[in-house]
């Protein structure tokens, strides 16, 4: 792997007692050879220091991996923080109309939005988040602007809804105007009528960007897409929404997914969100499709709508990225939560494949693997530095992924910066 060492003088070492790239087996004792930000080498120590040898080495406790990736967040909504649960019996309507309600009595501010999103972005970037898919429904210009050291990159995409037709047409509208660097992408099944659902996916194809789309996160939303019933039906009503825009007439619905296959949007830039609700023939087609779901553990606990068949996923060859959510269906946001919930859910999955659905998942799912989510030879992949008491007391490699992923947030954490 070694890639010439015509640049000696602006190449750096990295060394630390563990190296994780990812997406090539951890190492021991392992070293990152860096040249001017761009990652040139990496392998054991004594083999690193005799090949390199009068290159300065940076030493470092416990491990050195790539940033995580954060695969959904609503950052405009972080200003809703301290929202309740619903409590057992409630609804998931009842909780999208408190939602809904407190948005509006609290967004008359918009500084009070960015002063939150701000202090999210900035707390994401601390806990070692090099990445985000950020969904909205308003622009804000201010999550256009990189900021490098700062804050993660952000990929903001614009959420549409359209519950029936006049809504349909004002969003296409809309979309019709948007400059071709925004990508617009739909709420969910439950909120948008499949005309949208067809005509956002085609702009989404025409331009290469993302669709991220709300995917069997509750039973209500099962219900709804099979008879036109439930709370979904009663909440669109109760707003004056409901037309019948939404084709139900499909027979014999099976799921959300094959809904989606049905209107034919599953493709390699199709992002799933949730996928609580999924059987395994729909995970099938997921894989065979090549599309990618975000999992959001967190929020699902939250809503209390169920948990996802992670273990499923991971048999049919899909690496889930992982989500925070927003404030207003989390009380914690935090992709080190999210793993510790993910692993304390699921015993039996291995804690190397949920850090590597927080990094590499996260990355992929985005399309965004080149930059982010492995310590790769020739990618300029930033590299985090993490270290904690219980880390430096790890004897194995598993006991590394055990700690990394059920320990929660490690107190150490910083981003290795070069000297050149
Ligand atoms: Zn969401």
């Amino acid at each position: 792997m070694a890639m010439g060492i015509s640049n000696r003088k602006t190449m750096e070492i990295h060394s630390a007692d563990w190296v994780l790239p990812m997406a090539t087996p951890a190492i021991r004792d392992g070293s990152v050879v860096v040249d001017r930000g761009c990652i040139m080498d990496i392998g054991i120590r004594p083999d690193i220091l005799a090949q390199y040898q009068g290159i300065e080495e940076r030493r470092y406790d416990s491990v050195l991996m790539p940033g995580l990736v954060n695969g959904h967040m609503h950052l405009e909504l972080s200003h809703l923080c301290g929202i309740s649960p619903p409590p057992a019996g409630n609804t998931f309507t009842n909780w999208i109309a408190e939602l809904i309600t407190k948005r509006q009595n609290a967004t008359a501010d918009r500084s009070q939005v960015i002063t939150a999103f701000t202090a999210v972005l900035c707390d994401q970037y601390a806990s070692g988040v090099a990445l985000v898919a950020d969904i909205g429904n308003d622009f804000f210009p201010e999550l256009s602007v990189q900021r490098p050291g700062v804050w993660p990159e952000v990929l903001r995409m614009l959420e549409c809804l359209g519950p029936n037709h006049q809504a349909i047409v004002a969003v296409q509208e809309k979309i019709a105007d948007l400059e071709e660097r925004y990508t617009a992408c739909v709420h969910s099944p439950y909120s948008t009528g499949s005309d949208l659902f067809l005509f956002i996916k085609r702009r989404c194809r025409q331009l290469g960007h993302l669709f991220s789309v709300h995917t069997a996160e509750s039973e209500a939303e099962l219900l709804f897409l099979s008879s036109g019933t439930g709370c979904f039906r009663d909440f669109l009503e109760q707003r004056s929404s409901w037309d019948g825009t939404f084709g139900f007439a499909e027979k014999g619905f099976a799921g959300t997914i094959f809904y989606f296959d049905h209107l034919a949007i599953l493709d390699a830039k199709t992002l799933l969100v949730h996928a609580v609700h999924v059987s395994q023939q729909e995970l099938l087609l997921v894989a065979e499709r090549g599309a990618h779901i975000c999992l959001c553990p967190g929020s699902n606990r939250f809503l209390g709508v169920g948990k996802a068949p992670v273990e499923l996923m991971l048999a049919v060859g899909i690496l889930p990225a992982l989500g925070s959510d927003s404030p207003a269906s989390n009380g914690t946001i935090d992709l080190w939560f999210e793993m510790q919930l993910l692993a304390a859910e699921n015993p039996s999955v291995a804690h190397e494949s949920i850090l590597a659905m927080a990094t590499l998942g996260g990355a992929r799912a985005l399309h965004r693997a080149e930059d982010y989510g492995s310590l790769t030879p020739g990618r300029r992949t930033q590299i985090l530095h993490v270290s904690s008491l219980a880390l430096s007391r790890c004897m194995t490699m598993n006991q590394v992924f055990a700690e990394l992923v059920t320990g929660g947030r490690p107190p150490e954490i910083s981003w290795i910066s070069s000297h050149h």
